[in-house]
């Protein structure tokens, strides 16, 4: 069923139809057929194409990112039964991913839940607006196009050579959120992954005085949605490789031609100079993140240091001033 619609931005509503079930399924039969083409390209040693390894080594990445995202949904109860997830698709191939296995773990899930994709077309010039709506319809559920025009809004905001993406996110998210609302989802399904997660804990220590990241389960600020992040235990590496295993139908975010925030390129670059010399660096850092001790740091509103207290035996005497031997 439909969910009802106003049309506060332009929407192209997409329902999967039974009398097109077959068209679709045949269409998404040749997706995953493009899948298993490019793992013929996996090499053995004499540099022969090797399909078996390639294969092999495609279900361990394909098994490893779904027991991560199932692990992530689980503890942190990310969905529940009913909910209707709406998964918010920008093109680029975190979100073609996330949507992916989440399908994937709702046809063995043992609870029911509902999955409708959204994404938006910003109006970049040169973004390809045929190419979404032609991979979704693959899919077998129900999605959304919707238009609006943020980009001549950044444009005529920002100062020309100024890093744009804060203010088009912004306006993105809000556009999102709002939809979200007129479709009645429960939840909303973002695809940022583990090193996201930690680059935001560095942005916000090192540019904003703050110990905070990004959390894998969020109420929005209104109160009235709420934000999931399947991903969060996945690494960008893997997805990269996934997405180019899968030949998901990526749509750059950089259509616009703004460059990506600064310091965050920055802290990409740390990180990845930390990874090169200690592997498994980020690994601990995000570790850290779900290990917290609020009672060895600083906060005073996370514990109660005032309160802090031992009981003493006030009879007790000063030995002799000297030397106590214990
Ligand atoms: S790169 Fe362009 S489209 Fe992507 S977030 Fe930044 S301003 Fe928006």
């Amino acid at each position: 069923m439909s969910p009802p619609l106003s049309n506060p931005v332009s929407i192209m509503a997409f329902d999967f139809c039974v009398s097109t079930r077959c068209l679709l399924l045949s269409r998404a039969a040749r997706w995953s057929g493009w899948a298993a083409t490019v793992l013929e390209t996996s090499q053995d040693e004499s540099g022969r194409a090797d399909p078996r390894k390639g294969r092999l080594e495609f279900n361990k990445l394909r098994k490893r990112l779904r027991r991560q995202v199932g692990k992530a949904i689980a503890d942190f109860e990310l969905i529940e039964p009913g909910d209707r997830v709406m998964v918010c698709i920008s093109g680029g191939k975190d979100s073609h991913a996330m949507l992916e296995i989440l399908m994937a773990l709702r046809d063995s899930a043992p609870i029911d839940f509902e999955i409708v994709a959204v994404t938006l077309d910003q109006k970049q010039p040169g973004y390809p607006e045929e190419v979404l709506p032609g991979y979704l319809e693959t899919l077998n559920i129900p999605f959304y196009i919707l238009e609006r025009d943020t980009y001549s809004v950044v444009r005529s905001v920002i100062p020309e050579g100024k890093t744009t993406c804060g203010l088009c996110s912004r306006l993105r998210r809000g556009t999102l959120y709002g939809f979200a609302d007129q479709i009645g989802a429960s939840k909303i399904a973002l695809g940022h992954h583990r090193d996201d997660i930690v680059e935001t804990l560095f942005l916000n220590l090192f540019f904003g005085g703050k110990l905070k990241a990004m959390p894998a389960k969020l109420k929005s600020d209104d109160g009235r949605h709420i934000v999931i992040r399947p991903l969060a235990y996945c690494k960008e590496s893997d997805l990269e490789r996934y997405a180019s295993d899968m030949q998901f139908p990526i749509i750059p975010c950089n259509l616009c031609g703004t460059q990506e925030n600064l310091q965050r390129q920055e802290i990409k670059k740390m990180l990845r100079e930390w990874e090169r010399g200690y592997p498994g660096r980020t690994e601990t850092i995000f570790r850290a993140l779900g290990n917290v001790a609020p009672s060895h740091l600083l906060d005073r509103a996370l514990f109660d240091f005032e309160g802090l207290a031992v009981e003493v035996d006030a009879s007790l005497g000063l030995p002799e001033i000297g030397v106590v031997n214990l």
